[in-house]
């Protein structure tokens, strides 16, 4: 690993981008190529620009059958589409919920906004997400299922509601695996596909494989509206008591204002929902520019000694949301992180792992072996759609 390898990344990186001298390339824009001035200034024009509105239905029915979801439901972001999807898992106060630590901070706030902990399982190296194989050592080892069909955490006593897998930076996990060992285990799965809109696992969408999937909008995912999120349901019956309890839990009257539970004020407005169908029509196009860049990415890097390009697991096909390199070890990967970021490249490494925050030390684990080893090595390269022509 030299600096002269750096220097060539650099280049490639900026030629790939087609990047004017001096220019800093992001580590992920959006792109706004399509109808999204025009759906706005619908929304302006007809004065629909928050809770109610058409491009509201439109987006949910539309993302449905993009996903081949039974349903869809909006949200304010993706973390309120989290702490929603375990609420309807029946995550109490005082569960454990399974998860990954190597994750954005969302998926283990939602958790703790239940007033559940999180036990943190470790991933898969091919696909860094939750290990089926980690997953399925750990609950032989240190939970059973009870009389009343509970799974429960042999030595806190606590019940284990829920797991919550990440597909990592677009990549799905080995989601037949889970589905399997969490029905056997009484577990209600939750996929957070907030990174992962448009993958597919065997040919379906992430989102749609566990009975609830959470997506995120925000400005740095793959489509975004802004601030946004959103729920897949392979339930129907599901997904309209999530819209019921994203929309203050209103019983529908033309002027009265009952409520019959507590609900929350998750929806998403008109405006958000706007932009959202303006990006879902360019989809399509934004994943197939992403993997150019991606296979564009895999067959640099096979020339450059010493780091390996992260490619999509066996039996997918990923968004590329975010490409990822690993480098020999961590003095390697701050080398590179000084260098690129001094020469306008931004580059990022992963996120702290999660029971390494004050929050979570004390936190139970496996062990997390492999997480520890990519979260040393792992640095996220410019990933933005290429070109606005669409
Ligand atoms: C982006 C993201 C979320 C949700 O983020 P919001 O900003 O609330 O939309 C959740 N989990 C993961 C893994 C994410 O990357």
């Amino acid at each position: 690993m030299t600096n002269n390898d750096f220097c060539e990344i650099t280049q490639f990186i900026r030629h790939n981008y087609n990047a004017a001298d001096g220019q800093t390339v992001a580590l992920h824009s959006p792109t706004f190529a399509g109808n999204e001035k025009k759906y706005l200034e619908e929304c302006i024009d007809t004065t629909f620009v928050s809770s109610v509105g058409a491009f509201v239905d439109r987006f949910e029915s539309e993302m449905a059958r993009y996903t081949g979801a039974a349903g869809a439901v909006v949200t304010v972001n993706g973390t309120a589409a989290l702490h929603m999807a375990l609420i309807l898992s029946d995550v109490e106060r005082g569960d454990e919920v399974i998860t990954q630590p190597l994750t954005f901070i969302a998926t283990c706030n939602a958790i703790a906004y239940t007033g559940a902990s999180p036990v943190f399982i470790d991933i898969d190296r091919s696909t860094l997400g939750l290990s089926p194989d980690a997953l399925e050592a750990w609950l032989e080892a240190n939970a059973d299922v009870d009389n009343n069909g509970n799974c429960r955490n042999k030595t806190t006593g606590a019940r284990i509601s829920a797991a919550v897998v990440m597909h990592t930076f677009g990549h799905p996990a080995r989601l037949d695996r889970l589905v399997d060992i969490c029905e056997r285990w009484h577990i209600k799965l939750i996929e957070d596909a907030a990174e992962s809109v448009g993958s597919l696992y065997h040919g379906r969408h992430t989102g749609t494989i566990a009975p609830i999937g959470a997506l995120s909008f925000n400005g740095n995912k793959t489509i975004t509206t802004g601030g946004g999120g959103m729920l897949l349901f392979s339930d129907e019956t599901m997904a309209r008591r999530a819209k019921h309890l994203t929309t203050q839990a209103k019983v529908p009257h033309r002027w009265e204002f009952i409520h019959d539970s507590i609900g929350y004020n998750y929806r998403m407005p008109n405006i958000n929902a706007a932009l959202g169908c303006a990006q879902l029509e360019q989809l399509p196009n934004f994943i197939a520019d992403k993997r150019r860049t991606a296979e564009a990415y895999r067959r640099f890097f096979e020339n450059i000694d010493g780091i390996e390009f992260v490619t999509e697991p066996e039996g997918t096909r990923s968004n590329y949301w975010l490409n990822a390199i690993l480098l020999p070890d961590r003095t390697a990967r701050d080398s590179f992180l000084e260098y690129t970021n001094n020469h306008g490249i931004q580059t990022r490494p992963v996120w702290e792992l999660m029971p390494n925050l004050r929050m979570w030390e004390s936190a139970a684990t496996d062990g997390i072996r492999v997480s520890r080893d990519i979260a040393d090595r792992l640095v996220n390269i410019p990933s933005g759609v290429t070109a606005p022509r669409y």
